[in-house]
Order: C-alpha cells, then sequence, then structure tokens
C-alpha cells in the first residue's frame, strides 16, 4: 500500500539501498517487511522509467514478493 508520509511521499516504487531491493507498494506483501526498511535506506520514485533509478542504482534486485511479472498467457 502507499504511504504519503515521510520518507515515501505517496510514490509507488521503493528502492531499499541497503539491500539493493526495489519493491511495488501496490503490490506490497507481508514478506516485503517495508515498514523495518529504516527511512535512511529509502529512496522512493514514482515510476520504473525513471532515469533517475538508474542513474542512482544501475544494479538492483526485484523483490520476488511484490515485483512478479502478471505473465499468465499460458493457459
Ligand atoms: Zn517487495
Amino acid at each position: 500500500m502507499r504511504r504519503f508520509g515521510y520518507p515515501y511521499f505517496g510514490k509507488r516504487y521503493l528502492y531499499d539501498i541497503k539491500n539493493k531491493t526495489l519493491h511495488d507498494l501496490l503490490n506490497e506483501k507481508e514478506e516485503c517487511h517495508i515498514d523495518l526498511i529504516h527511512e535512511d535506506d529509502i529512496d522512493m520514485y514514482s515510476s520504473l522509467n525513471e532515469a533517475a533509478l538508474l542513474m542512482d542504482h544501475p544494479f538492483y534486485y526485484e523483490c520476488p514478493f511484490c515485483m512478479k511479472k502478471a505473465e499468465s498467457k499460458e493457459g
């Protein structure tokens, strides 16, 4: 779920700097433990295309819980 106060500012994507992991807050799962990420370790992005993301963090993991691709075209 989106959070509108500091340090989230209502943006959709949360980058966990310490763990180099990107989360999609609209698809957040309990396993993401978003609330355990320290505010100093958080960078927020409104979209995945934001150039700033790749400039700041050229390499990142996608969180396996909330960043699953919706590819269910088989069957
Ligand atoms: Zn996640």
